[in-house]
């Protein structure tokens, strides 16, 4: 460790304000489970992030999979704040142990190597098959396509949006219901839920007796892109 680093004071800040995501030298801590899949998400490739390097929404161009966060305020699902403390400090990711912040050298060195993807962790068929396969039926670039031409061309463009919905929906019950796989890995395996992330494109969704009513969120509580969304309804 160099002199630089010894001087963190364990404020606890960067674990707070973010979680880190893993990089191919983070692989091993995956296969030996000492951070479990169950506490891991995967941003699909096409997905929007908040990127606080560059502070700024942005397209990912390729998947990424990060440290679970803390419900809505943020901060790393590992930091303990009471005893303001990693909880799984030994086995922190390559983020965590580059980030100073009082010197960012070795974070941005770090940052430009490969990051960790699901096919580096997956090795069963059956999985590699079925991630080919949502991308295939209800990828990111899809579904900003539909979202892109809903002023356009109205319900057409809704019901496409509610169609790659309702699949992504339907993958995650089949998954769990026929290959018996831990509902808490879903996020790793599959990315978080569209109806969850369609918030970044400023819509809604709202399931009414089964029935997905698209809307759109108020300008003012809405942290995304804008595409001119009208208010659309199905
Ligand atoms: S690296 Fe900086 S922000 Fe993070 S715990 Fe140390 S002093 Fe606090
Ligand atoms: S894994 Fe540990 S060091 Fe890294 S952000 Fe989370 S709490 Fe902080």
């Amino acid at each position: 460790m160099s002199r630089d680093r010894l001087t963190c004071k364990r404020c606890g800040r960067c674990c707070i304000s973010s979680s880190p995501t893993l990089h191919k030298k983070d692989l091993t801590l995956v296969k030996k489970r000492q951070i479990d899949t169950s506490f891991l998400y995967t941003i699909r490739k096409g997905e929007y992030v908040w990127d606080n390097i560059e502070q700024r929404l942005r397209k990912v161009p390729e998947e990424m999979i990060k440290v679970r966060e803390k419900g809505e305020k943020g901060g790393c699902i590992f930091y303990d704040p009471v005893n303001r403390a990693c909880t799984i400090y030994p086995y922190r990711p390559a983020q965590c142990v580059a980030l100073f912040c009082q010197d960012n050298s070795e974070f941005f060195r770090l940052y430009r190597t490969p990051k960790l993807s699901r096919r580096d962790v997956l090795k069963d068929p059956s999985l590699l098959r079925l991630l080919e396969e949502q991308e295939r039926r209800c990828s990111y670039e899809e579904l900003e396509k539909w979202i892109r031409k809903i002023e356009a061309e109205g319900e057409k463009a809704v019901e496409k949006v509610i169609g790659l919905l309702r699949y992504d929906h339907k993958l995650r019950f089949l998954v769990v219901e026929r290959l018996k796989l831990d509902p808490a890995d879903l996020d790793f395996l599959l990315g978080r839920p569209m109806t969850e992330t369609i918030r970044f494109y400023g819509l809604k969704v709202i399931e009414e007796d089964g029935i997905y009513l698209l809307t759109t969120i108020e300008a003012s509580t809405h942290r995304g892109i804008s595409l001119n969304a009208q208010h659309s309804e199905k």
